[in-house]
């Protein structure tokens, strides 16, 4: 990868780390955004150790200000952001709909939709300036099938696909491709608290899966990258689902 300044959402941990790993070993600069700063600058330093060149952040991706605070820091501290990997997420505990508080329904909704809009807002212009741009979106296998319990999570997903739709449409003219990964079933810390929290059990969950083992954060990195390598150019606007055939 040509020297691209690269904001990764979420990248202190699971996905986002890996994503992170990669885009700094393909020779970008990382920019980590993460709720939890002392794991951002922790990932980071982390990559600069073996050679790469990253900073970590404290970014609430609900809030907008910390967003464009972040996207300021970053432009000064390596350069104009032009990729941008939308990865933080949460996942609710597993609840009925008509237990559905809206406070919850609200909450999944802020961070995993609300937090890609506000990220998205804030580096497309740096992008539209720069003539060219990558926008990976984080979304869910659950927005293929749907899941129990998860209502608001399920629906917030299923809301960054759309977006990346439209946001494919709207700056494909200008250099910019937007798609989204579905991961399905990785090894990450959100997997293992659903597994706490009686969502799934690994052992069945690869039983399930065509290719016979549970996915890894790399696994998704892979296609991350591809995406956002010049050669991907003319991949916008899709749902590149990494699920070792789970949701075909
Ligand atoms: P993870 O290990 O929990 O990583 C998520 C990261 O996002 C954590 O570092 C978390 O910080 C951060 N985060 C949460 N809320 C945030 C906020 N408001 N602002 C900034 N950062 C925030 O989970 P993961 O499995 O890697 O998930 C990454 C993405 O993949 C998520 O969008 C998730 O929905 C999606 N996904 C994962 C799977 C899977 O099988 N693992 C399947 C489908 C979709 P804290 O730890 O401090 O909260």
């Amino acid at each position: 990868m040509t020297r691209r300044v690269a904001i990764v959402t979420g990248g202190a941990s699971g996905i986002g780390g890996a994503i992170a790993r990669r885009l700094a070993a393909d020779g970008a600069a990382v920019a980590i955004f993460d709720l939890d700063g002392g794991a951002a600058r922790a990932a980071a330093a982390a990559l600069e150790a073996v050679g790469g060149t990253a900073r970590g952040y404290t970014v609430d991706v609900t809030d907008r200000a910390a967003v464009d605070a972040g996207v300021e820091q970053t432009r000064g501290d390596l350069g104009r952001p032009t990729v941008l990997v939308n990865s933080a997420g949460m996942t609710p505990p597993p609840t009925p709909f008509l237990d559905t508080t809206f406070e919850l329904w609200r909450r999944t909704i802020s961070v995993n939709l609300d937090g890609t809009f506000h990220c998205c807002q804030s580096v497309l212009p740096e992008m539209v300036a720069e003539g060219w741009g990558r926008i990976v979106n984080i979304s869910s296998s659950s927005m293929h099938s749907g899941v129990p319990r998860l209502s608001s999570y399920v629906t917030s997903k299923s809301g960054v696909v759309g977006l990346t739709k439209v946001l494919a449409l709207e700056f494909g003219p200008r250099g910019i491709t937007v798609n989204t990964i579905p991961p399905g079933f990785i090894d990450t810390p959100m997997l293992r608290a659903s597994e706490k929290e009686g969502l799934m059990k690994t052992e069945e969950q690869i039983a399930r899966t065509p290719v016979g083992r549970i996915g890894q954060p790399e696994d998704i990195a892979a296609a991350c990258a591809f995406l956002i390598r010049e050669e991907a150019g003319y991949i916008t606007g899709q749902v590149i689902g990494v699920n070792g055939g789970r949701n075909t």
